[in-house]
This record gives structure tokens, C-alpha cells and sequence, in this order.
């Protein structure tokens, strides 16, 4: 696709984030909801039952994630089409650096723009296999996702999102140099950025305010929150070993209480205080005029559905005939 064609198609195409959160909303807040490309048929299946429920509820917008490395390369491309084509949602890209050329990172964004997409969320990745590892640069590619937000802008009327990180980006030396990185990718032409999720919302709140002392403009665009109902201690574990973020001492402790010390935790009573705990940082979040939530959802509606509910979100008939 030529940059003229994904300039018209840009233009001709759908919302930006930034409209559609602006845009009037059911319940105390938009939220929005993150997929991940499915390994195989079931769960593409199980994908979009999601999609669908979710469709119901009138999300601001969907994002997919973009497999390390590029394994779910085509994978992503193709369900990220079918979700901004198929479905009534606006439909967010996950763009990664690793392991691609700069040529095939803007052939990437022009086969997103083929299909309408014009959001999307410029990132760095992590190395494949493991992605506490060491990170190299493609020799033709780029090194950080605040040149990936150039790339995109120059390739037409797109509209670019950004990570952030309460805690801290793991590799960043402290939170200066984290917080110097997130006003980089914003000076850059990102319009918001979606932060890792967190679970103590003091993170979120500091970060916001180091942003602002930073750089006031920047400081103005949105930081969406990232938030994820614990269902299990096993995929907490995960999530946080994936991404370097941690569990408070006190969360820790209220789902270790709800495990219980028999044999076999007490899933149920876990499951129970993750969606306790999603619902009060929800809560919190929007009295302190969070933008958006955006909702890691794993590919399952049930849980967040829950959060939302909890919240004051319309989710009654969501479940119809899924
Ligand atoms: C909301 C969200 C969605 C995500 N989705 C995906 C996904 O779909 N697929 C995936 O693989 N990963 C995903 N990730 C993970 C992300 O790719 C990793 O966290 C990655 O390690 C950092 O990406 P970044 O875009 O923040 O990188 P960058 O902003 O490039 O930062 C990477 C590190 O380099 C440092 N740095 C940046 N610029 C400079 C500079 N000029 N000089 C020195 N140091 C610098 C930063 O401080 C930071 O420590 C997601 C993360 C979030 C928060």
C-alpha cells in the first residue's frame, strides 16, 4: 500500500482513541478491552464470544496485542482486520519494533490501514522467548518505540498510542529516566498512552503527576489505566513475571487469605476477591477522573463484565444468546 493510499484511507477512516473516549459514554466511564491474537481454532472460538459480548456493552474501543517477535504476525493482522471490519468496535493495533525491518514495520501499517485501522499502539516488544532478556536491535530496524511513533506518523493520518508504567518501565535506571522516556514518546506524536497493568493505584497517580511536572502539555494527554481481575494466583503470578510488574503486600495477602490453607486453594474465593479488588481500583480510578479503564480481558468476558457491572456499566443482556 502506497503512504498516499494509507493517507486516504487514515482520513477516510475511523475515530481516534481520543475522540472516542471524549465521545458520550454508558455508565461513570469509558472502558475499553484488550485481546490477544488466539493460538488455534478453540481459542479463536472463545475469542469471539468474547468479541462479541463485549460488543454489547459499548466499549470506547478494542485493542489487540501483537504477538513477541512477530510470532502471531498474520495471525494479528487478520483478526485485527476481522474485528475492525466485522464488528461495530474501533479497533486499536499493537505495533512492535522487535525483530522487524523498518520496511516491515511499514508494511504492517499498511496492511492495518488496508483494513481501516488507524490506531495504533506503537511499542518497543520484548524480546522473544524470554522477555526479561537481552533486547536487540533488528539491523535495519528501530531501537525504541518513540522512533516507531515517528515511523507511523510519517506514514499518514494515523493516530499513535503508547505504553506507560506506573512502576517504572523495568528497564529504565529509575523513574526519572521512565518518565523523561513516556514525554519522549508523547513529544513524538502519541496522543495517549495505556499503561501495564498495576494493582495499586497510588503507582497510576504518581505517574500521572510526575508526567505533569515533566512536561505540563504532555502531561495533558491521557493515561489510560491498565487493569486485570485476578481469577487465579497462578495467572497473576504470570502476568507479573511477564511483565515486571508486582503484587502489593496486601493484595498478596487478601488473595492468600481467600486461597485458604488446605490442599487446594479455594479458587473460587480467589476469583472473588480479584474482582473485589479490580472493582475498588476501578472506583478509585474513576473518582480520580481516569480517562478511560481499559480491561486486560485474557479473552474472557465474565470477569471484567463483573468489574464493569460493579461499577454502574450496563452489561444486562450482554450475555444473550453468546
Ligand atoms: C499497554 C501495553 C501493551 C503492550 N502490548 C504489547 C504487545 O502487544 N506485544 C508485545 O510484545 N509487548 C507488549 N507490551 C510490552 C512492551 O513491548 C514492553 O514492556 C517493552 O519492554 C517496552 O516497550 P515500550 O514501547 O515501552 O519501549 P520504549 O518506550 O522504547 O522503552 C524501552 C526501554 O528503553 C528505555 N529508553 C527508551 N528510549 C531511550 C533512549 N533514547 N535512551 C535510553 N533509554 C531509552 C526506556 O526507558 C525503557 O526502559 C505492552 C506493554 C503495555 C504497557
Amino acid at each position: 500500500m502506497s503512504e498516499a493510499t494509507a493517507s486516504a484511507t487514515a482520513r477516510a477512516g475511523a475515530r481516534s482513541v481520543i475522540e472516542a473516549i471524549a465521545a458520550p459514554h454508558d455508565g461513570p466511564v469509558p472502558f475499553s478491552v484488550e485481546f490477544f491474537p488466539p493460538k488455534d481454532a478453540d481459542a479463536e472460538a472463545r475469542l469471539w464470544r468474547a468479541v462479541r459480548i463485549f460488543e454489547r456493552m459499548n466499549p470506547a474501543f478494542v485493542s489487540l496485542t501483537y504477538g513477541a517477535g512477530g510470532s502471531t504476525r498474520d495471525r494479528t493482522v487478520r483478526i485485527a482486520g476481522e474485528l475492525a471490519t466485522e464488528t461495530t468496535l474501533l479497533t486499536i493495533a499493537h505495533l512492535t519494533a522487535v525483530n522487524h525491518s523498518v520496511g516491515e514495520l511499514r508494511a504492517l501499517v499498511g496492511a492495518y490501514a488496508d483494513k481501516g485501522i488507524v490506531n495504533l499502539l506503537a511499542l518497543r516488544g520484548d524480546p522473544p522467548g524470554d522477555p526479561l532478556g537481552e533486547w536487540v536491535k533488528h539491523p535495519d530496524g528501530v531501537e525504541y518505540a518513540a522512533e516507531l511513533v515517528e515511523l507511523i506518523r510519517d506514514l499518514g493520518d494515523f493516530h499513535a498510542g503508547v505504553a506507560s508504567f506506573p512502576e517504572g518501565h523495568h528497564r529504565a535506571p529509575d523513574l526519572v529516566a521512565d518518565t523523561d522516556n513516556l514525554v519522549r514518546k508523547l513529544r513524538a506524536g502519541a496522543e495517549y498512552s495505556v499503561t501495564q497493568v498495576f494493582f495499586d493505584v497510588d503507582d497510576y497517580l504518581r505517574l500521572r503527576d510526575r508526567v505533569v511536572a515533566a512536561d505540563p502539555e504532555q502531561g495533558a494527554k491521557p493515561i489510560i489505566p491498565g487493569l486485570m481481575p485476578i481469577t487465579s494466583l497462578a495467572s497473576a503470578r504470570r502476568m507479573t513475571e511477564l511483565s515486571g510488574s508486582t503484587i502489593p503486600r496486601d493484595v498478596e495477602e487478601r488473595l492468600m487469605r481467600a486461597a485458604g490453607d488446605g490442599p487446594e486453594e479455594d479458587r473460587a474465593a480467589i476469583r472473588a476477591v480479584g474482582i473485589d479488588l479490580c472493582t475498588e481500583a476501578a472506583e478509585r480510578l474513576v473518582a480520580e477522573g481516569a480517562p478511560c479503564l481499559h480491561f486486560c480481558s485474557l479473552n474472557f468476558a465474565k470477569a471484567t463484565s463483573e468489574v464493569l457491572d460493579r461499577i454502574g456499566v450496563d452489561t444486562r443482556g450482554a450475555f444473550a444468546a453468546v
